[in-house]
């Protein structure tokens, strides 16, 4: 039996079309129009239909079509706004998949088709009055569909993979972001070749990231629907998060016939080793572990490298899956397939590229994570934005977004899109490093006594301002990225001498045997990679940060 369909429906203006269009895209399936099923039937454009044989005719023809699609064909489908308004439709509709309304305002309608045709204001406000009295004589029918989404605030993107949440059976207002790790097939780059590295021998597959509040008791359904196979699973944890949220997943997990078996490994950075990592493969030795049985990552951005590290070599790898505790964790460390363990000569030095079957994100689990621990993470979540979402930018200098679950979503996409076109950090993975220079250097100088996410902050300020110094971007833009960093309670400024800081930076630098080369913005979502910048601009910019 096929899959069953995702049919979209809704007013016009709610974005069907291109909704539908991404979620194919996104799924590798078929995307179709219910008006072109019966323009193929009718053998004649809908005009000529109305013409004639009259509405009558049309609508017998859609009735029939939408009896076709009770079997499931793993279609995408999009509706006429008019199609649902027949019980017997909407029943037929729903016997062969996930049928979801797409909502939107009636002031987000009129403007959405009002750009679309370039109508006058005049006629504009008289479209809104017909817009009001079509949705009221329509708010019925809708209403009787089970699953709604509101697009009035989202992309397309977003709405995309909140009608993918709904369709994969997650909580409310969850979303599922799949990943193509081996080069993405998105609306607009139908022919984008995969690309291609080193290691790119063998192309891993697609992985979903799923967000949603309450997750964590779904974990087992959600392994099963990864393609794992019930049985032995591995949960690595370390005692803090073991305490809050252990039994939690062990039961979720047990409850879809896994049995998980707990290994925890001491709290901290100083454990992400070499050491700990063979601590783990005596254990995994002594419990006979096989291949094919995952491990499972359930903590911060530490426990998602080591365990994704033991992951990737225990037996020459074993399917991996990441349950991230840490905001850090959720927008950064989970999603891109680098795991790595520390050496005392530096962090991440011993690696592996190896891709989780899935991602399970739930941003309940945030309410336990220490304020200053998710501070942190949101430095990474501006940073995204700086990016590549202005919108989220605005949210976070504005009122905020809609959910914690929404602004993990938009920071994780920044960072897939990225990884989907430079999956072994060939190029365009370098704009995740956006103050990372100025960063890394301060966390040096600090003894790592400043959180990452603490310099990542300071480095964004630092980045933002040698951008405007080189007038890559307006001069007003290192003020709108101060204004964010200090309302989220990150800090501006550190007491250092700005020339020991740029020494740390060069001493960095020297070692990649590089000129000077940073990630610049253009404006707010628009980074570049820029090589042989001016030491003297460099310099000016640590100055700005460099102050008690
Ligand atoms: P972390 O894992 O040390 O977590 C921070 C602290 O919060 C820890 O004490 C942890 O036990 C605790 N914690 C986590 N979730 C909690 C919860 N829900 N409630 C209460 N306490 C909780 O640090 P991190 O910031 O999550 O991750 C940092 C690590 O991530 C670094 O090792 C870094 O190298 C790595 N990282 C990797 C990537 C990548 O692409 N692989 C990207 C960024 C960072
Ligand atoms: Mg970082």
């Amino acid at each position: 039996m096929s899959e069953l369909n995702i049919i979209l429906t809704g007013f016009m203006g709610t974005g069907k079309t291109s909704v539908g269009r991404e979620v194919a895209a996104r799924l590798g399936r078929r995307f179709v129009d219910l008006d072109d099923l019966i323009v193929a039937r009718a053998g004649k454009p809908i005009p000529q239909i109305f013409a004639e044989d009259g509405e009558p005719a049309f609508r017998a023809l859609e009735a029939a079509v939408c009896q076709e699609l009770r079997t499931p064909a793993g279609l995408v489908i999009a509706t006429g706004g008019g199609a649902v308004l027949d019980p017997a439709n909407r029943e037929a509709l729903a016997a062969g998949g996930v049928l979801i309304c797409l909502d939107a305002t009636p002031a987000t309608i009129v403007a959405r088709l009002a750009g679309k045709d370039g109508r006058p204001l005049l006629a504009g406000q008289e479209l809104s009055q017909r817009v009001v009295a079509l949705l009221n004589q329509r708010a019925p029918a809708y209403a009787a569909i089970p699953h709604h989404v509101d697009t009035s605030q989202l992309s397309i993107a977003a709405v995309a993979e909140r009608v993918l949440a709904i369709a994969a059976g997650l909580p409310p207002d969850g979303y599922r972001l799949v990943i193509h790790p081996g080069g993405s097939r998105s609306v607009g780059d139908p022919g984008s070749a995969p690309s291609s590295g080193p290691m790119a021998t063998g192309q891993a597959p697609a992985y979903d990231v799923l967000i949603a509040d309450g997750l964590l008791r779904q974990a087992g359904q959600h392994l099963t629907r990864a393609g794992l196979r019930p049985g032995r699973c591995a949960v690595v944890t370390n005692p803090t998060v073991a305490g809050l949220y252990a039994s939690t997943l062990q039961a979720a997990l047990e409850e879809a016939s896994f049995e998980p078996l707990l290994f925890e490994v001491p709290d901290g950075e100083v454990y992400k080793t070499l050491g700990t990592a063979a601590d783990l493969y005596e254990r995994f030795a002594a419990a006979r572990l096989a291949r094919g049985e995952p491990v499972v990552a359930l903590g911060g951005g530490v426990i998602g490298d080591l365990a994704g590290f033991v992951a990737a070599t225990w037996l020459r790898g074993v399917p991996f899956v990441q349950v991230p505790t840490s905001l850090l964790a959720m927008v950064d460390a989970s999603v891109g397939g680098k795991v790595a363990v520390d050496l005392p000569q530096g962090k991440n030095l011993v690696g592996a590229f190896h891709q989780p079957a899935v991602v399970l994100i739930d941003p309940q689990v945030l309410s336990t994570l220490p304020a200053a621990e998710y501070r942190a993470g949101l430095a990474e979540v501006v940073k995204a934005a700086l990016i590549g979402d202005p919108a989220l930018f605005e949210q976070l200098a504005g009122d905020g977004p809609a959910s914690l679950a929404a602004l993990i979503a938009d920071a994780v996409r920044v960072k897939a899109r990225i990884v989907e076109r430079d999956p072994y950090e060939m190029g365009e993975r370098a704009w995740l490093n956006l103050g990372h220079t100025f960063g890394h250097a301060l966390e040096l100088l600090s003894g790592f006594s400043l959180r990452h996410g603490e310099a990542v902050a300071l480095g964004l300020v630092a980045a933002a301002e040698l951008s405007a110094r080189l007038a890559y971007c307006d001069h007003t833009l290192p003020a709108r990225v101060r204004s964010v960093v200090a309302r989220l309670g990150l800090p501006l400024r550190w007491p250092c001498d700005p020339e020991q800081a740029y020494a740390a930076m060069a001493g960095d630098k020297k070692r990649r045997g590089r000129t000077l080369r940073f990630v610049l913005l253009r404006r707010i979502g628009a980074v570049e990679l820029v090589e042989g910048v001016p030491e003297a601009a460099v310099m000016a910019a640590w100055r700005t940060i460099c102050q008690a």
